[in-house]
């Protein structure tokens, strides 16, 4: 090895690779394409070094995780030796030692990576007693709208607990006990519906077992889809349209909006609509709040957005005195339902005959499941969504149909809310919301693509945009786009502190908005970008781009909509 070579290389398994700022070995040997075993290693995340399924063997024998080793140059390591499989496999038997083994009933059961590791590394036996038999750890926790935990299938990686403080500043579940006894588990060990978790299923997503997985609503929906008396209408999220194909193995990113259709209709939905179009009705209703409140001189504090369920149930835990800061609109899904349930009742109106409508969400997040059974999202006294399911359930459902999804035909969104425009689909990722609202405020076609590139787009956990709402720039909207919970507490305490000001906050608790929801197929780094190029995409292609040419809507305002009806169906409070 030359000078240059020593300086700026470690050698795995012989080879020499370089090092270009990795700060563990673990990301210099998967840059040289060793898929290297891990069950808590994330790049987003603190180092915890807990599985220690990544150790590697230095030219002294010493035994290492790579994960928590920094590179150095001239270091010698390897990842595949007799020693290092052994260790492997004995850790792997010591974790299902500990670990409940009904696979074939586990939500998780041919998506769980302890699984999968056990099957690569070929483990037939497991030599120790199953010591998660019997015991008192094995209660589910199934108290949450949204999460399941059964804490006798945790192995203690420790991911959800830096996802839920790192990440999402909440800090709802924790390490608590010493030694062996150690769990992973909620304050005084409450159910988790009663912590200050905000449902956001990033714990879910993240954990590699099925110690916490996504509560599924999908039996009910076959219930309702089963009976004669019920018509079952569906609405789509725009994100699930970009996320649905990872789990029929396309290429990620991929638009499917014509083929959940067209699969929904098979599975006997009776009427399947696109939530984007009540994202159109949000962003009138947003955008006139927000110019309302700038005429009204209000302007101390910006008008936050209240779409996201997740930072809604935050900012009521954490910052009550910003609630009356937030907007009083319904989410997309909540309009959409509330428009539908109204509608469905004035056609209905005297037929005795008429079948009970029942609306199905399908969405990219799991908090939405909490947000249907909230007091304030209630259509007079009654649920305006019956269910909301993810777009992982959907997935689950045509399989359990039998329906190939690549064989399946296409269809059209019905009308009569068969139009959405650009503007609406956009709501999926994050500064989607802002776009929209801007496109609308601005109101000139021809600005579009300048809105585009202003800021608005791009993964940043904050993004700030300046917009001139008029020629001499004399009326300057400033807008913050914030996603993640913890970005968005250093947001706030930097508003708090009068170091920043804007009119408009965009809020999304998951990192990148819907298309990284809880409910979404998580694939590695969640194929943010591909996700959103598809949504991008879907927005380009669409004959209507701003939510106030949209003909739908405007019908809408003009039949339905009509006098306190606006506000009622809108709005929740
Ligand atoms: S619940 Fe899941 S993510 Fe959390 S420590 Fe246990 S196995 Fe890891
Ligand atoms: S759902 Fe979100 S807030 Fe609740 S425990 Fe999981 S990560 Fe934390
Ligand atoms: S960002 Fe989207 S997916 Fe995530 S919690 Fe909020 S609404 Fe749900």
């Amino acid at each position: 090895m030359n000078t240059m070579n020593k300086r700026k290389s470690m050698i795995i398994d012989g080879r020499p690779v370089a090092i270009e700022g990795e700060k563990n070995i673990l990301d210099v040997i998967r840059k040289a394409g060793i898929d290297m075993p891990t069950l808590c290693y994330h790049s987003n995340l603190s180092t915890y070094g807990a599985c220690r399924m990544c150790v590697v063997e230095g030219n002294r024998g010493e035994i290492m995780a790579s994960c928590s080793t920094p590179p150095k140059a001239g270091m010698e390591i390897k990842t595949n030796t007799p020693r290092l499989q052994k260790y492997r496999k004995m850790v792997l038997e010591l974790m299902l030692a500990d670990h409940c083994r009904e696979c074939t009933t586990c939500e998780k059961n041919f998506d769980c990576e302890l699984q999968t590791m056990a099957m690569k590394f070929g483990l037939k036996d497991i030599r120790f007693e199953n010591y998660s038999i019997g015991d008192e750890k094995a209660e589910r926790d199934n108290s949450s709208y949204s999460i399941v935990r059964s804490p006798n299938k945790c192995i203690i990686c420790g991911d959800c607990v830096r996802m839920c403080s790192e990440i999402q500043n909440v800090g709802a579940i924790d390490f608590a006990y010493r030694g062996s006894n150690v769990e992973v588990t909620t304050a005084f060990d409450m159910p988790l519906a009663e912590t200050n978790c905000v449902n956001c299923g990033q714990c879910a997503a993240i954990c590699p077992t099925g110690a916490l997985v996504i509560k599924s609503n999908v039996d009910e929906v076959w219930k309702d889809i089963y009976d004669p008396e019920v018509k079952v209408v569906a609405q789509i999220a725009p994100a699930v349209r970009v996320a649905l194909g990872d789990e029929f193995d396309l290429p990620k990113g991929t638009n499917v909006m014509g083929k959940i259709v067209g699969a929904m209709k098979r599975l006997g939905f009776d009427e399947v609509y696109d939530t984007s179009t009540a994202a159109d009705l949000t962003v009138i209703e947003e955008a006139n709040e927000l110019l309302a409140k700038i005429k009204s001189g209000n302007t101390e504090m910006p008008l936050f957005t209240s779409c996201c369920p997740a930072w809604m149930k935050y900012a009521e835990d954490n910052h009550p005195e910003l609630v009356p800061y937030i907007s009083s609109c319904k989410s997309p899904m909540g309009m959409m339902s509330s428009v539908i349930k109204a509608k469905d009742a004035r056609d209905n109106e005297g037929n005795k005959k008429a079948k009970k409508t029942k609306v199905v969400a399908v969405m990219p997040c799991t908090a939405k499941k909490f947000e249907i059974h909230r007091e304030d999202q209630m259509l007079d006294g009654e649920q305006a969504t019956n269910h909301s399911i993810t777009t992982v359930e959907l997935a689950d459902m045509i399989r359990s149909a039998g329906l190939r999804f690549e064989d399946v035909l296409p269809e059209a969104v019905e009308m009569p809310y068969g139009i959405a425009s650009g503007a609406g689909v956009i709501f999926g990722v994050t500064g989607g919301v802002t776009e929209a609202a801007i496109r609308y405020v601005i109101g000139d076609r021809n600005q579009i693509a300048d809105i585009a590139f202003a800021g608005v787009r791009g993964f940043e956990g904050l993004k700030e945009v300046k917009i001139p709402l008029d020629e001499a720039g004399e009326n300057i909207l400033s807008v913050a786009i914030v996603s993640g919970l913890k970005n968005t507490e250093n947001l706030i305490k930097a508003i708090q502190a009068g170091e920043v000001h804007y009119d408009f906050v965009e809020v999304m608790a998951c990192e990148g908005g819907c298309i990284a929801g809880g409910g979404q197929p998580f694939v590695i780094g969640r194929a943010k970008e591909e996700r959103s190029a598809g949504i991008y995409e879907a927005d380009r292609m669409s004959g209507v781009r701003m939510s106030a040419d949209n003909p739908v809507t405007e019908a809408l305002y003009k039949n339905l909509l009509t006098g306190k009806a606006a506000h009622h169906l809108l709005h929740y409070k």
